[in-house]
């Protein structure tokens, strides 16, 4: 009943002490998939707070090609990139990879994640549907499907999909729809989103929206999911075919005067900025939070961030966790009817925001800030607000 936040490689010391301080809205965490090893005190102070504690086992990558050869340290890995025909036909194959990602699992783990591979058609669904439930019969710990599928999917084979995991036995399920990109969305898509969450709750099944900011913290209000997922400051949108690209062909490296290399996995950092529920590069968040026409209605006083306007600045991941759970748990403490207008006018507020600094302030990195989403989202809460 709130966000969950995935880690990345570094994570751990950030998101340790903020569960150690209460972390108010966060219902889990999801360790990373080989940063893990080092993240077992993020594990335990979650554990103590009574956060659950997941895993990403990233199987979905394991049938791509990789050239970094990061693929080889995920669980299940073989020496051969997954062949799904073959895997489909395979009970002894599924089991060896389940038992693997099982075993992959660090043991504070309080919910398992099950393998699972992109939903192309309907062999691939089935395939998923099977290695959730073997690993359900191998686990005493309860289980949480990851579902990545096309935002194409009919909706009426989505909800086929839903009763063949229900009768499997699964209850609940990480959705990702994609692709989901968290700024350029139109109505039709968040619409689409929505019902594609409904379609697993009408089995019965509880919904994480996972890797979707601003969707899916209306998707929370709205009641379509139990809950949304985001990562540190990342991972606010879903691209499976982008990121898998990205995996089979690694973008050339940067270089910079000095023939250093630059850039990479590391570059970005995230700057979340609540007045506009945006998350922007730390160039743009510099030149808005110097800014001070605008700066006091954009920035953050929670915690640190009340001793300086530019807090988010100066703290950028233990701002982003204080400021994204501080919305969600004022959310949660509303009763479940006002939280569709709380949402709303969060959002009217940021697409006000956004459109002043587009009209004013673009200079330099700022270049105008997309408002599509803000505004779908906007009006699939007015059209769901009519139709009730
Ligand atoms: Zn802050």
């Amino acid at each position: 009943m709130s966000v969950e936040i995935h880690l990345g490689y570094q994570d751990h010391h950030k998101m340790e002490d903020f569960l150690a301080s209460g972390a108010p809205g966060v219902g889990a965490i999801t360790l990373h998939a080989t940063g893990a090893k080092h993240q077992h005190g993020a594990a335990d102070a979650a554990r103590d707070a009574g956060v659950s504690v997941l895993y990403d086992p990233r199987t979905e990558r394991l049938a791509y090609d990789d050239p970094s050869g990061a693929t080889q340290k995920l669980p299940g890995w073989t020496g051969q990139v997954v062949d799904i025909g073959r895997l489909s036909s395979s009970i002894d194959d599924r089991a060896r990879l389940v038992n693997a990602v099982i075993a992959g699992h660090p043991n504070e783990v309080t919910i398992v994640t099950p393998p699972s591979f992109y939903v192309t058609d309907e062999r691939t669904s089935l395939l998923n549907v099977h290695l959730a439930e073997a690993t359900r019969l191998a686990t005493a710990l309860p289980v949480r499907a990851r579902v990545i599928l096309s935002s194409r999917m009919p909706l009426d084979l989505v909800a086929d999909l839903g009763r063949e995991y229900r009768a499997a036995g699964i209850t609940s399920v990480d959705l990702r729809v994609s692709p989901l990109n968290g700024e350029k969305d139109g109505i039709r898509k968040i619409s689409k989103v929505f019902k594609t969450a409904d379609a697993f709750r009408n089995s019965g099944i509880e919904v994480s929206l996972g890797n979707s900011g601003n969707v899916g913290q209306v998707a929370y209000a709205l009641g379509h999911a139990e809950s949304f997922s985001v990562g540190i400051g990342e991972n606010e949108r879903v691209d499976h075919a982008g990121r898998m690209s990205r995996q089979v062909t690694p973008p050339p490296p940067k270089y910079d005067e000095n023939g250093r290399k630059v850039g990479g996995g590391g570059g970005w950092e995230g700057i979340y900025l609540p007045g506009l529920a945006a998350t922007v590069g730390r160039k743009v968040g510099e030149v808005l939070l110097a800014n001070t026409d605008i700066r006091t209605r954009i920035s953050c006083r929670i915690g640190s961030c009340g001793m300086s306007i530019a807090g988010p600045l100066s703290d950028p991941r233990g701002h982003y966790l204080h400021a994204r759970a501080s919305e969600v748990s004022a959310l949660t403490a509303k009763p479940t009817q006002w939280r569709a207008a709380s949402e709303l006018d969060r959002l009217a507020r940021a697409l006000e925001l956004r459109q002043l600094v587009n009209e004013s302030y673009q200079s330099g990195p700022v270049r105008a800030l997309n408002t599509r989403t803000l505004q779908s989202l906007v009006e699939g809460i007015n059209r769901e607000r009519a139709a009730a």
